[in-house]
């Protein structure tokens, strides 16, 4: 094996070790799972992905298989992904900061908070290029501030230690309103493929 090549196996492998780290951590948090049911739902993909997506909570499928976005979000938001060109599995890492199925289905302010603190462990490893918030539930829980999606989305809306923060809608969005906003949320992706280039 060439020696980059071997190089680049080793840092995945010793990613992924700590990413499995924090999924067991999460798993064993008492604060995680207060007001929320179901599987812990850490995250997935590349452990040395450039570019991750950040949702908002698990929904009901999520919670019961333990993988995020695999319900009807899910198969919008991963055929965006290979619509420009990418891997939904092997080329990003996709995950929320809310890693447990809220009651209330809504994550709370409180929810959005703690669930950082594993989400920043999860970002120190990965270390991504491009992070791409899906909505506002995203943007609070990865930057600690309140967007306006609808006038501020289809932009970088941060720059800070070398990521970009990419703000859109979340896919949840456009299937309650396809007309509206599914357009938007492929405009969106397309800009965020020009910024990979
Ligand atoms: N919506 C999210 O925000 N995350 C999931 O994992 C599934 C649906």
């Amino acid at each position: 094996m060439e020696n980059g090549t071997w190089k680049l196996e080793n840092r995945f492998m010793d990613k992924q070790k700590e990413l499995d780290k924090i999924a067991r951590e999460i798993e064993r948090c008492e604060i995680c799972k207060v007001g929320k049911n179901g599987k812990a739902v850490p995250g997935e993909g590349n452990p040395d992905a450039d570019v991750v997506f950040i949702g908002e909570a698990p929904g009901k499928l999520e919670a019961v298989s333990g993988r995020p976005f695999i319900g009807r979000s899910g198969q919008l938001l991963r055929s965006l992904i290979r619509g420009i060109g990418l891997d939904d599995g092997k080329d990003v890492y996709i995950t929320s900061p809310v890693k447990y199925l809220p009651d209330r289905g809504t994550p709370t302010s409180q929810d959005i908070a703690h669930g950082r603190i594993h989400l920043m462990k999860q970002f120190a490893v990965i270390r991504p290029k491009v992070v791409m918030l899906l909505g506002r539930v995203a943007a609070e829980g990865v930057l600690e501030i309140k967007v306006k999606v609808a006038s501020e989305h289809g932009q970088m809306i941060e720059e800070k230690d070398g990521i970009k923060y990419f703000l859109t809608f979340h896919p949840a969005a456009a299937l309650r309103f396809p007309n509206k906003y599914k357009p938007l949320l492929q405009e969106d992706f397309q800009k965020l493929k020009k910024l990979l280039s």
